[in-house]
């Protein structure tokens, strides 16, 4: 599938190169799935008469955006999580993009005030609690979960995946990095078993009687929900939305960027303002059930009926610097081991 896609937009920027503006197109390196995006392409494309190319890579979008350089193909960068989005950037490959549609239908928080990126759906990290053995007010907050309370009852996948450090990121943000190594030696001292496997695999430890809560990115339920084998690992739990005590809930963004060399700017910016109007967001966000960005655009009847929250007000792009650090004083508290 991956490489099929590849070729496709590689042979197609092939053809470009000889003859430039023939055709009427935009191209994605998109590290989402392609099933969340492609519904949505179409949509542009039924609308604008604009093909999209898109190439779904697993990993290395920045090495080949600079590897490509002037004559990459690519004019969009899809991606999750602002780390992402922020190496992307600070290497250089993006350029700024700032249009009056862009700016009312992304709030600032969740856009570069630069324009170098743009966020289009979020998501929250929030915990999954046994519906048995957990209430609805025993979570409070993020700080909270290094209480001695929780002794054994935790469960989180590990703390150097992506998801961990932009919360840990969060906590530094508000406490500083003493605090913060503080509160991972505490909730590591909580936690029922070694981290082991992805947010999913956390509630299933619920369901199993292994822990009372787990840490998840909030779509995960929409996930779980859909799949047979999972689904009573969705229904033995509940979504709580934990605080930080200075601030809201962590949430964290999917988001686009254009590339520095984009052939097809103008219809870049096309799509990029078609995904932040209200009837894409919408789509886009019911894909993996987030929540959209936009104003006036709502999640869906299932997202909402989760639970409502406020969103944190750190800013996201100093999650991504503090990323490293982060990692650091995980290692540092050796989380996993
Ligand atoms: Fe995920």
């Amino acid at each position: 599938m991956f490489a099929k896609v590849k070729t496709t937009l590689m042979a197609g920027a092939a053809v470009l190169a000889a003859a430039p503006a023939l055709a009427e197109e935009v191209n994605v390196y998109s590290y989402r799935q392609p099933e969340l995006l492609q519904p949505l392409l179409d949509a542009f494309t039924k609308e604008t008469g604009i093909e999209v190319n898109m190439a779904y890579l697993a990993k290395g979008m920045v090495e080949r955006l600079q590897a490509e350089g002037d004559r990459t193909p690519a004019d969009l960068v899809f991606t999750v999580d602002i780390s992402r989005l922020a190496a992307v950037v600070n290497a250089g490959v993006t350029q700024p993009i700032i249009t009056d549609y862009l700016q009312e239908h992304v709030p600032a928080q969740y856009h570069d005030p630069e324009g170098h990126w743009w966020g289009l759906t979020t998501r929250a990290r929030v915990v999954y609690a046994s519906k048995d053995r957990v209430a609805d007010d025993e979570v409070t907050t993020y700080e909270d979960l290094a209480d001695p309370k929780w002794k054994d009852r935790i469960c989180t996948r590990s703390g150097t995946h992506t998801y961990m450090l932009a919360l840990t990121a969060a906590m530094i943000s508000h406490h500083g990095e003493e605090y913060t190594k503080e509160w991972l030696e505490g909730l590591k001292a909580n936690l029922a078993r070694k981290p082991e496997g992805n947010d999913r695999a956390q509630v299933k430890a619920i369901w199993a009687g292994q822990c009372d809560i787990s840490l998840g990115n909030t779509y995960y339920m929409g996930q779980m929900l859909e799949d047979a084998e999972q689904t009573e690992w969705a229904i033995s739990v509940r979504l709580l939305f934990p605080e930080f005590e200075n601030g809201g809930t962590h949430v964290n963004i999917s988001g686009v960027a254009m590339t520095k060399a984009a052939p097809n700017k103008e219809n870049a910016i096309k799509l990029m303002e078609f995904l932040t109007s209200p009837a894409a967001q919408e789509l886009y966000a019911e894909a993996n059930h987030e929540y959209p960005v936009a104003p006036g655009s709502t999640p869906t009847e299932l997202v909402n009926s989760w639970g409502t929250f406020t969103a944190d007000d750190v800013n996201l792009m100093d999650l991504a610097d503090l990323r490293d650090d982060a990692l650091r004083i995980t290692q540092e508290v050796d989380f996993d081991g």
